[in-house]
C-alpha cells in the first residue's frame, strides 16, 4: 500500500516550510521533501529576513532563531565608476524589540525553521529529489521521488521548489522562464571580525547595515549589488537579468570582482576572507510572469511562482506569505473535503488580496522599462553623480554657472524631450 500524507510539500525553503508549519499545526500529516543534504543547504540568499511574516507563523522567533544581525541601516547608493550618490535610512526603533529585520544565513536559518515544522509534527525527507508530480484524472494525488519505491500520495501537493520550478512546468503552469524573467546572481562570504564589520559600517556592536547598490556595481547591466552585513562576515553580490548577462557576454564572476575592485567598496571588504561563493537565479518576471497558482490537488508558493519583489528586494518574505496562505486553503479544502481548483481556490484570491500581489502589480512594467532603456542605468546615474560633484566642489563657477554646465551635459545625450519622456515613465513604472 503506498504511503498517503494530506498534504507533500516539494522544497524546503521558507516557502515550503511556512505551509509545513502551518499544516503540520493545523493537525494535517505533512511530509516535506527536500533534495538537499538538509534543509538550508541548497538556498541562496543575501539575506535580509523580514520579522514580519515570520511572526505570523512563529511569534517572537528572534528570540530563539540563529540570526545575525538586526539591520539597523539601510542605504542606498546611486554609483558610477569611482563616485556614489547616497541616501538611506538609519533608525533606532529598528535597535529595538520586536525589530525590523535580520541579516540570516540560509544554511542555519531553514535547518533551525524545519527543526520547528518537525516538533509542530511535520516529516522532513531530506536528499530526495521529486522527479514529477503523479497525476490520475487530470488531478495532481502525488509526487515520484528519486527514491526505489518512492512514490508518495496526498490530497495536495504544494510545489515550493524554488525558481526553476521544473515540477510545475511539467503541469503546463509556465514555460521556460524567459532570460528578462530571472536574473542571475553571484555573491560570496567574506570572513570578518565582528569589531572591525561595526568600526567601518559605523555600528553598535550587534546591529547591522545593508547596502543596495544601483549602477557601476552592474557594469551597466539592469541590475543591482548589494553588501550586508553579518555577525562575523560580509555578504557581498550582484545580480543581473539573465537576458543582459547573456547579452553583453560578462562573465558573473567578472562582475563580483569588478564590484568588489570598486573604490567606494574595497575599503569596506579588505582583508576580508573569501570562504563561500554561491550563483544563483532569482525570478524577476514579477506580475506579468506570475505562473497558474492552483490546480486541482496542487498549489505553487514562493519563487517557483515568481513570488520576488525585486524592486524592494524582497522574496523570502513573499515566499512565508504564499505559502502561510497556501496552508490555509488546505485546511479549509480539507475541512470540505474539495481538493478541486475550486476548492482551493480561496490561495490564489488570498494572495492577490495581499500585499505580495499587490506590489508585484504595482511594478509590473519596471524591471522591464529599465531593461529596456538601460540608459537609466548608464547615462542617468553617472549624470546625477557628476551633478552633486559639481554642485559641492567650491572652485569659484558661479552655482548658476554650473547648473548650465549640467544641463549641457545631460541635454549632450538626451533631448529635452527624451528626458522628460524617461522621467514619467520612470515614475509611471514606479508610482
Ligand atoms: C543572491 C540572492 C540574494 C537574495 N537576497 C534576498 C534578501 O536579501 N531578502 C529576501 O527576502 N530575499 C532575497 N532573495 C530571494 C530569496 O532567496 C527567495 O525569494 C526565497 O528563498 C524563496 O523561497 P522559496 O522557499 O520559494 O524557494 P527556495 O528557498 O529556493 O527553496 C526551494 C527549495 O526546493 C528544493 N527543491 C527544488 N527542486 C526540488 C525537487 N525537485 N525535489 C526536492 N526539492 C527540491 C531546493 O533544494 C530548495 O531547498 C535573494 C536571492 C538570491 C539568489
Amino acid at each position: 500500500m503506498p504511503e498517503k500524507f494530506d498534504v507533500i510539500v516539494v522544497g524546503a525553503g521558507v516557502g515550503g516550510l511556512a505551509a509545513a508549519y502551518k499544516l503540520a499545526q493545523a493537525g494535517l500529516s505533512v511530509v516535506v521533501i527536500e533534495r538537499g543534504d538538509y534543509p538550508g543547504a541548497k538556498n541562496v540568499m543575501g539575506g535580509v529576513l523580514y520579522r514580519s511574516m515570520m511572526e505570523e507563523l512563529i511569534p517572537e522567533f528572534w528570540k530563539e532563531a540563529p540570526l545575525q544581525r538586526p539591520v539597523v541601516d539601510q542605504r542606498f547608493w546611486l554609483m558610477d565608476e569611482e563616485s556614489a550618490v547616497t541616501t538611506g535610512y538609519k533608525g533606532q526603533a529598528w535597535a529595538r524589540e520586536p525589530y525590523n529585520c535580520f541579516t540570516v544565513f540560509r544554511g542555519q536559518f531553514d535547518q533551525w525553521f524545519a527543526r520547528k515544522c518537525t516538533e509542530a509534527g511535520a516529516v522532513i525527507i531530506n536528499e530526495t529529489v521529486v522527479e514529477s508530480c503523479i497525476v490520475e484524472k487530470d488531478r495532481v494525488v502525488g509526487v515520484r521521488t528519486s527514491r526505489p519505491e518512492g512514490d508518495l500520495y496526498a490530497n495536495v501537493v504544494v510545489l515550493a521548489d524554488g525558481v526553476n520550478s521544473l515540477l510545475s512546468k511539467q503541469l503546463g503552469f509556465h514555460q521556460e522562464w524567459k532570460p528578462q524573467e530571472v536574473a542571475l546572481a553571484v555573491m560570496e562570504e567574506l570572513k570578518l571580525p565582528a569589531e572591525v564589520i561595526e568600526d567601518r559600517f559605523n555600528l553598535e556592536p550587534g546591529m547591522g547595515a545593508t547596502i543596495e547598490i544601483f549602477g557601476g556595481g552592474t557594469l551597466g547591466l539592469v541590475g543591482t549589488a548589494f553588501i550586508y552585513t553579518n555577525k562575523e562576515h560580509l555578504s557581498i553580490g550582484v545580480g543581473a537579468l539573465l537576458s543582459q548577462v547573456r547579452q553583453s557576454k560578462v562573465r558573473p564572476y567578472d562582475l563580483l570582482e569588478n564590484l568588489k575592485r570598486h573604490p567606494l567598496v574595497r575599503p569596506l571588504i579588505r582583508n576580508g576572507e573569501p570562504v563561500e561563493y554561491y550563483a544563483h537565479l532569482i525570478p524577476e518576471g514579477g506580475y506579468n510572469a506570475i505562473p497558474k497558482l492552483v490546480g486541482p490537488g496542487v498549489v505553487v508558493v514562493g519563487d517557483a511562482a515568481q513570488l520576488v519583489n525585486g524592486i524592494h528586494r524582497e522574496g523570502s518574505n513573499l515566499a512565508m506569505t504564499s505559502g502561510r496562505l497556501a496552508a490555509e486553503a488546505i485546511v479549509e479544502a480539507h475541512d470540505t473535503g474539495n481538493f478541486t481548483a475550486q476548492g482551493l481556490s480561496s490561495y490564489e484570491k488570498n494572495l492577490r488580496n495581499s500585499y505580495v500581489i499587490q506590489d508585484l502589480k504595482k511594478y509590473k512594467n519596471a524591471s522591464h522599462l529599465f531593461e529596456t532603456n538601460p540608459q537609466y542605468f548608464n547615462e542617468y546615474i553617472p549624470v546625477s553623480n557628476m551633478a552633486l560633484q559639481e554642485m559641492l566642489t567650491v572652485d569659484g563657477l558661479s552655482k548658476q554657472g554650473k547648473q548650465k554646465l549640467i544641463l549641457k551635459r545631460l541635454l549632450s545625450e538626451n533631448s529635452l524631450f527624451s528626458l522628460g519622456k524617461d522621467l514619467y515613465q520612470a515614475w509611471k513604472a514606479m508610482r
